[in-house]
């Protein structure tokens, strides 16, 4: 079986955290079985879909158990990605759910997936999908129009005024960024104007690769 995207990894993490404390076998079942069936739901590896063994229910008992290591600090096998995700999140589990339930909103809906954040400890859906967005939607594109028109040219996040160092050429280079957290996309209707930010290529990558090291016009990474 091919291995775990980063994705299915916070997805797996997360039904340890769901489960770990409780002690009815019902609940650990109901939860391990949805685990099973949300991770053939997410879009990797189609070419397996129709075999029964893919991210079948004991696949995802081992996996768990994978991840109980790390914590009973046992001898078993967990991966690196295993062991990033679960040091990543274990202080911030409920911050990791409602990301997993966002991931899950999502993840029906056709975007390409974008390799850049194949790593990310975000997973590589929801930046994917913001991306999307932020290229695509219709209204997105005409408030980055919109802005620009009406004079703004500068990056928010570093100040730099793409107009004046490329003239007529900004417009093309601005990007425009959804300030969301994506752990928030669930509770999301639709994008909203004062979501919308102007920002240069290199802050706009910084955005979507380290986002707790960024906050709007700030970045606090070393
Ligand atoms: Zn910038
Ligand atoms: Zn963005």
């Amino acid at each position: 079986m091919p291995k775990l995207a980063i994705d299915e990894v916070l997805l797996l993490v997360d039904a340890y955290f769901q489960i770990k404390d409780i002690s009815s076998s019902q609940i650990r079942k109901d939860v391990i079985e949805e685990l099973s069936s949300n991770m053939r739901r997410l879009p990797f590896n189609p070419e397996f879909r129709s075999d029964p063994r893919y991210r079948s229910v004991s696949g995802m008992n081992m996996c768990l158990a994978n991840v109980e290591s790390l914590e009973t600090k046992s001898l078993m096998h967990s991966s690196k990605k295993q062991r990033l995700v679960f040091e990543y999140y274990f202080d911030k589990q409920a911050i990791l759910h409602d990301h997993v339930r966002s991931i899950l909103s999502v993840c029906d809906l056709e975007f390409p997936l974008l390799s850049e954040f194949s790593e990310n400890i975000q997973g590589t859906i929801l930046p994917s999908y913001y991306r999307y967005i932020e290229n695509n939607d219709r209204a997105v594109l005409d408030l980055k129009k919109h802005l620009y028109t009406y004079g703004r040219s500068s990056c928010c996040v570093c100040g730099d005024d793409l107009k004046i160092k490329y003239g007529e050429d900004a417009l093309d280079i601005m990007e425009i960024h959804l300030n969301r957290l994506l752990s928030q996309t669930y509770t999301a209707k639709s994008v909203n104007a004062s979501e919308l930010v102007l920002v240069c290529p290199n802050c706009h990558r910084i955005a979507h690769l380290r986002p707790e090291n960024y906050t709007l016009g700030f970045y606090t990474g070393a």
